[in-house]
């Protein structure tokens, strides 16, 4: 069960990243089984009197809804996937009732206040102007173009085999870094800029954002944005989540750094190791207009797990993909799809590109 009327977790599944533990910050934030066992929930002080109202113009809004969308908001900072399921029992509640949810007070008011800053500005009577960021999947396009992405790199592994193939097919791409292995690989990282590539914001150390307090979260991008830039001495092109997971908090962060969130619609293809003749048919026969294409120049959380069983199957379906690389370049490149980096990509849809459907199905 992933929340109560609350809009606390219950419990949080253990996650190979974390150990199995819930980080200490959050663990400490929420309330014991027991104690929610003993807890009387109070009826609202303002149950029964007028409703509050929004602002002009965004109409009337009951206390129920209130004190909804604050469970709402509020379950944002655990992550998405939390969000929901807290969200989906509060809705049932509130629409079977049609009565005013109860306020969270004393004690539990304070861990409601925590799980709802994490969301909104750290000084809550400053507005929060961050605009609007994009969540990129794939860039609608009639354009012959796709983004081609490395995440988790730069590692001398590689990296410099990639840059290699690159260059033999006159390609630019993304490369997603982690901040932990730009520090490792100045120097490669410093190739990797100057043959033209693009570099994207993949955290400092491959964490699941979706087990990680606001702060750690926070920590996890602006570092990875921080030092990066220092070695690079330019800023980073946007946000490429670990393993495609988000929550909340974290497009918070990169709407305040002014990123764009880049998914993907294509990778190297089914899981485990494969061959290079698989990899090859899937992304040479599978890359149209406007796709983004994710490969990888690193380990992600096997950098910190050399020995283990996970980090060798890893470095063997690396290892294939990397080998792949030319004859999908190749492949791709013969039907007319010209590979480039994610930014260029969107650059040249945005610019007289005709828009289409959205492309379904592609991954
Ligand atoms: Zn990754």
């Amino acid at each position: 069960m992933l929340g109560d009327l609350t809009g606390h977790p219950q419990s949080i599944p253990g996650s190979p990243d974390t150990g199995g533990t819930v980080p200490g910050r959050l663990k400490s934030a929420l309330p014991s089984a027991d104690h929610l066992s003993r807890t009387r929930w109070s009826r609202p002080r303002s149950a029964g009197r007028r409703p509050r109202t929004r602002p002009a113009g965004r109409g009337q809004c009951t206390v129920a809804e209130t004190s909804r969308r604050r469970f709402l908001l509020g379950a944002g900072a655990t992550g998405i996937a939390l969000g929901l399921g807290s969200a989906g029992v509060v809705e049932t509640v509130a629409d079977r009732a049609s009565v005013a949810l109860p306020i969270p007070r004393g004690e539990h008011d304070y861990h409601a206040r925590e799980l709802e800053g994490a969301a909104f500005p750290q000084v809550p009577e400053e507005p929060g102007r961050f605009g609007m960021n994009r969540v990129i999947w794939s860039v609608p396009t009639t354009r012959p173009l796709a983004a081609l992405t490395f995440d988790d790199g730069p590692t001398p592994e590689y990296t410099p085999r990639i840059l290699e193939a690159l260059r033999d097919a006159g390609v630019t791409a993304t490369f997603n870094v982690m901040g932990h292995n730009a520090v490792a690989h100045r120097n490669l990282l410093r190739e990797v800029v100057a043959a033209g590539h693009e570099l994207g914001n993949h955290t400092w150390s491959h964490l699941n954002l979706t087990r990680l307090t606001p702060q750690q979260t926070r920590d996890e991008i602006v570092r990875c944005k921080e030092t990066v830039e220092d070695i690079v001495g330019q800023p980073l092109a946007g946000f490429r989540p670990p393993r495609g997971m988000l929550t909340g908090y974290a497009l918070r962060v990169c709407a305040e750094l002014g990123y764009d969130v880049w998914v993907w619609s294509c990778t190297r293809g089914p899981d485990g190791v494969g061959t290079t003749d698989v990899v090859v048919d899937h992304l040479g026969s599978l890359v149209g207009p406007g796709d983004v294409v994710d490969l990888h120049d690193g380990l992600g959380r096997g950098t910190f797990q050399p020995g283990t069983s996970f980090t060798a199957g890893l470095a063997a379906r690396r290892e294939v993909e990397v080998r792949a690389l030319p004859a999908v370049l190749h492949r791709v490149a013969e039907r007319g799809i010209t590979l480039t980096s994610a930014g260029r990509l969107l650059a040249a849809a945005s610019d007289g590109g005709v828009p289409t459907a959205q492309r379904t199905g592609t991954a």
